[in-house]
């Protein structure tokens, strides 16, 4: 079958010939239909020193999907020839502690697909059937093929109150982008979403930002008084991985503010930890999505109305995967997704 991967320990990626992955008996083989691409498809297109690190060559990346069940593992229950899914690329172990109470996002084994395993860049994928995702008929195929950086989103949104709040955005990428129309969705009254790239920024005041804030020419405290924020920010995500953008954050915050960290700052990141204290501030790490809480959460917000497929901005054939990588290298585009039929 055809499918992209990373051959080679240099910049790149490329289009092979692989085998068909086995279909285990716990798993299910999933004909893939659409996938899109992630900042870390990019991390390992780049070959930066994270890739370097964590990718063993020959792997298929990929962990972004929408496909169409074609084969059951015999001891598989709940799927069938034909379902429509997506699926959560984060495999867990299911005996650790966490996994056994159900809260499989903290599992301390996790195993990423198209990272550590082979992934969806491909016709066909297995995986295993608890980790596949059946979704209902009125999701279109677009947006079932980022229900993995719109859990990100959703789960980082989510994880406090946001109902009547002043929320705070750091980072337009397509995550950020994803959580000011969530924050939207969900009741905030102000969200406020940074960045330095001005063609972002765009498509978060076009998703419902109440502003779009460039920080490179306009500071936060003087959109906080346009806006009458006196006290400073309710709740915080962050989505930049930017220590600038933190620090900045760090200092708009109202006391006993809430802060969710999606971004990944570089190794030993430092902060005033006298913002977090004196303010008495929360801060949760996130990381991906809660099995599967967010995923429900996604679909039911999607049919009440939420709207995310604006963050799609450009859609191209497998076989133009070139142009593909090109328009997220380049910075303008929000979701990039490549077609496979
Ligand atoms: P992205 O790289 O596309 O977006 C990050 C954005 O931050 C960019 O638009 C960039 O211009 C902007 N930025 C840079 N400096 C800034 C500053 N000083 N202030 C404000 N914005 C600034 O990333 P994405 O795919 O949207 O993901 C967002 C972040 O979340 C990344 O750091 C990514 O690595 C991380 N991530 C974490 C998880 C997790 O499970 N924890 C999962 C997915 C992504
Ligand atoms: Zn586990």
């Amino acid at each position: 079958m055809k499918a992209l991967s990373k051959l080679k320990p240099e910049k790149g990626i490329w289009l092979t010939d692989v085998d068909v992955p086995v279909c285990g008996a716990t798993d299910v083989l999933v004909k893939i239909e659409k996938t899109a691409i992630c900042g870390t498809d990019i991390h390992i297109y780049q070959w930066d020193d994270w890739a370097e690190q964590t990718i063993k060559t020959p792997m298929v990346v990929g962990h972004e999907f929408y496909g169409k069940i074609v084969e059951v593992g015999s001891e598989v229950i709940g799927f069938k020839i034909g379902d429509r899914v997506s699926g959560e690329g984060h495999i867990t172990c299911g005996f650790c502690r966490n996994c056994r109470a159900g809260k499989r996002h903290l599992c301390r084994n996790t195993i990423g697909i198209g990272v550590n395993r082979q992934g969806c860049f491909a016709e066909y994928l297995a995986i295993p059937a608890v980790n596949a995702f059946k979704l209902p008929d009125d999701i279109p195929e677009n947006i079932a093929s980022i229900m993995d950086p719109y859990g990100n989103a959703a789960h980082t949104a989510l994880s406090f109150d946001l109902v009547g709040e002043d929320v705070l955005i750091t980072g337009a990428g397509p995550i950020g982008i994803m959580a000011v129309a969530i924050a939207k969705h969900v009741g905030a009254r102000y969200v406020v979403i940074t960045d330095i790239n001005d063609y972002r920024l765009a498509l978060a005041k076009k998703m419902g930002a109440t502003a779009a804030v460039n920080v490179q020419h306009t500071s936060l405290t003087d959109v906080r008084k346009t806006l009458n924020i006196k006290e400073g920010f309710d709740v915080a995500l962050e989505m930049s991985g930017s220590p600038h953008a933190l620090t900045e954050m760090l200092k708009q915050m109202n006391h006993g503010g809430k802060i969710a960290m999606l971004g990944i700052p570089p190794k030993n990141t430092a902060i005033d930890w006298n913002e977090v204290i004196f303010k008495g501030l929360y801060i949760k790490g996130i990381y991906g999505r809660e099995m599967f809480e967010t995923w429900y959460k996604m679909v039911s917000m999607y049919q009440s109305g939420l709207d995310v497929s604006p963050v799609i901005t450009h859609e191209f054939h497998v076989d133009e995967f070139q142009q593909g990588f090109d328009a997220m290298l380049s910075g303008q585009s929000g979701k990039v997704i490549l077609n496979w039929d």
